[in-house]
């Protein structure tokens, strides 16, 4: 018996394997590593040393993920994807070579107003459909006057945005749009730009420009609804492994876990998982969600609980206590059980809780 609690093993292999595939669709193209939240659950430290050599940025979201980064060693120029929230992250950042995108009038007026230690590199963001952030297309042009006029600003300015629908085939045309916009606005204006997300630099050569910044594909993830990582040459990351700490005989017309959700039709093995929403495993996952067990497909059956999941083994099932459960990762896709639970593998990486231990296999 070698039973272990819920355990995301970690191929830093696997996510340079994928980096250098997207390298391979974009060639003419740099890369931005987005490392965002905990590198999508991965372990941003980790992911980002083993990115160092083939990466030419990092990209994360918040400015203290940027810090993170920059405090372990990472020497690469780091971009923040929302920009700086006031003077201070502004400066620290100047000094720390990072990159910002600005999508706010208070973020110009902070960097018109706030001196700078070095000259900062600024990427202009473009709102071309999502209106989320980003300056419209008729507004760029007062915007870009305005940063011409800042001397700290390494000039000519970047720009970039980001789209809204890039994943979804039977929209091409809502994203070649977005991109006819983009080009429109920044055309003759601007040293570099970058547009595609991991979906743009899978489907849309047309915008892989000057920089890339693939994110979910680094994990071995398609974002593409119909599709998984293996499909298209990536390598599932991350393995998220737990084991069986119990089997059990069960019978028919029994119900099982809380809220007795599930009864089972006839007399059965149960297996008890490791495993629980307190690990990052969804609650949501209902009865029928595919697990591997031995690397033998089973169904979830009951409710997901805290710390345990209960799937049914069948009446011929000979697991034991100890073996071992891929919840997702290699042999399971995360794609396949995001659509079982309702949502995207993307969330499913990311929201691993602080129990599971991340271990880095190769
Ligand atoms: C998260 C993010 C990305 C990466 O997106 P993926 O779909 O994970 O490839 C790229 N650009 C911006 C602005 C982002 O916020």
């Amino acid at each position: 018996m070698d039973a272990h609690g819920a355990i995301a093993r970690i191929s830093l292999s696997a996510v340079q394997h994928n980096l250098q595939q997207a390298k391979r669709l974009a060639p003419s193209a740099k890369a931005i590593a987005v490392v965002k939240a905990n590198a999508y659950g991965h372990g941003d430290l980790m992911v980002a040393s083993a990115l160092q050599p083939l990466a030419d940025m990092f990209g994360v979201a918040r400015f203290e993920e940027a810090q993170k980064l920059r405090s372990s060693g990472i020497k690469q120029p780091i971009l923040l994807l929302s920009g700086f929230l006031n003077a201070e992250q502004l400066q620290f950042a100047a000094l720390n070579n990072f990159q910002v995108c600005i999508h706010e009038f208070a973020q110009l007026a902070v960097l018109e107003t706030t001196p700078l230690a070095a000259p900062i590199t600024a990427w202009i963001k473009i709102d071309s459909g999502m209106h989320r952030i980003g300056f419209s297309p008729e507004q760029a042009d007062a915007v870009f006057a305005r940063v011409n006029a800042i001397t700290q600003v390494v000039q000519p300015v970047n720009a970039m945005t980001h789209f809204a629908q890039a994943d979804e085939p039977e929209q091409r045309s809502i994203t070649e749009t977005a991109i006819a916009r983009f080009q429109q606005a920044t055309a003759g204006k601007v040293r570099h730009t970058a547009l595609c997300n991991s979906a743009g630099v899978m489907a849309f050569p047309q915008a892989h420009s000057d920089f890339i910044r693939p994110g979910i594909m680094l994990y071995g993830i398609t974002p593409f609804a119909e599709q998984q990582g293996s499909d298209v040459g990536l390598r599932p990351a991350m393995d998220f492994t737990s084991s069986l700490i119990a089997v059990r005989e069960h019978k028919a017309g029994e119900p099982i876990g809380y809220g007795a959700s599930w009864v089972s039709p006839r007399d059965t093995r149960i297996g008890v998982i490791a495993v629980g929403y307190g690990d990052g495993y969804p609650r949501m996952a209902p009865a029928g969600t595919p697990v591997l067990v031995n690397g033998r497909r089973v169904p979830l059956v009951g409710r997901v609980a805290m710390d345990m999941a209960t799937v049914d083994l069948g009446p011929e099932g000979t697991e034991q206590v100890g073996d071992e459960v891929i919840l997702w990762g290699n042999g399971l896709a995360a794609e396949e059980v995001a659509r079982h639970v309702g949502t995207i593998a993307y969330e499913l990486v990311t929201r691993l809780t602080a129990r599971p231990k991340l271990e880095y296999v190769d």
